[in-house]
């Protein structure tokens, strides 16, 4: 099964009825707020992590993104870019713009206070001209992360996100579930999960991929492999007890593994940021064999 979204325009009478008797497929990203909650949850996350330096590293980063958000709206109209064959925002549907570079500059403008190493990076990325920075972009988009420096792609995607997310906000279409097999990209923008997320207070436990680039969330059923669509053989790892909040959910056909954190345990998790702070879950995972199959915003292999 995957999500596919249908422009509202196109949205007949018999699809609306079935689409108002599913349960939701897609919540579209609230920038306003989650990278507030997101900020917020990293410092918490800080103050008893073994890591806790980088974590504000990133809560800083996502400050500032809020600030993006809250001072620097989008304004861009998207009326036009919702059709039926491929995801709204994604590079086959709407080409990368190079507004989202304003919001780069600001952000390298904006981290003072920070380390004579993330300094170094921020003065290594203001070298590089529009087109170099639209190249790197357009590398991490089409997920060819090992081309560009893992501190340098942290960057560069915090400023995507702030521009990928409000768009995703704005975008009207209507998810509708079709029966393939491919259901681990973003209905919305193409790109892959940071993990999967039990919201908080869902009815019976439903489960959402969370976008890495534009926040979206989508439904997928639970006890199945997020990239193969795999259902037997699933395993869970978790760093205490079985009734953990946080799990890998492992897959011995593809050997791959994404995160499940379940908001119905824990109120307060944030996704990308529990994802962070639970680096020694993905370690451990990884040492019994299995590769994630999805990313970080702020974790990029080097
Ligand atoms: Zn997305
Ligand atoms: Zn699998």
């Amino acid at each position: 099964m995957s999500i596919k979204i249908i422009p509202q325009q196109q949205l007949e009478q018999q699809t609306i009825n079935s689409v108002i008797r599913q349960i939701p497929l897609l919540f579209y990203p609230l920038p306003k707020t989650l990278y507030i909650r997101r900020a917020k949850r990293l410092k918490e996350l800080a103050t008893k992590s073994t890591f806790s330096d980088y974590l504000n590293f990133c809560a800083t980063i996502a400050e500032q993104q809020a600030n993006l958000v809250k001072h620097n709206p989008i304004n861009i109209d998207i009326v036009n870019i919702e059709n039926s064959e491929y995801p709204p925002l994604s590079l086959a549907n709407l080409p990368l713009s190079t507004f989202w570079q304003d919001y780069l500059s600001q952000l390298l403008t904006l981290m003072t206070n920070t380390t004579e190493q993330v300094m170094s990076v921020i003065h290594q990325l203001k070298q590089n001209n529009t087109q170099q920075l639209q190249e790197k972009a357009l590398h991490l988009l089409n997920g060819e992360f090992k081309c560009v420096a893992g501190n340098e792609a942290v960057f560069i995607w915090s400023a995507l996100s702030v521009y990928y997310c409000q768009l995703a906000s704005q975008v009207k279409g209507k998810a509708i579930a079709e029966s393939t097999d491919k259901n681990w990209l973003c209905p919305v923008c193409n790109s892959m999960p940071v993990a999967s997320v039990i919201q908080l207070g869902s009815n019976n436990g439903l489960r959402y991929l969370h976008c890495s680039l534009c926040e979206s969330e989508w439904y997928v059923p639970r006890i199945k492999c997020t990239s193969c669509d795999n259902m037997k053989d699933i395993q869970y790892f978790s760093l205490d007890n079985q009734l953990a909040a946080i799990k890998t959910e492992c897959c011995d056909a593809c050997h791959s593994y994404l995160k499940i954190l379940d908001q119905d345990k824990d109120p307060h998790i944030e996704i990308v940021a529990d994802d962070i702070a639970s680096l020694i879950l993905d370690i451990k995972t990884e040492e019994e064999g299995y590769a994630k199959s999805g990313i970080n915003p702020f974790i990029f292999a080097q």
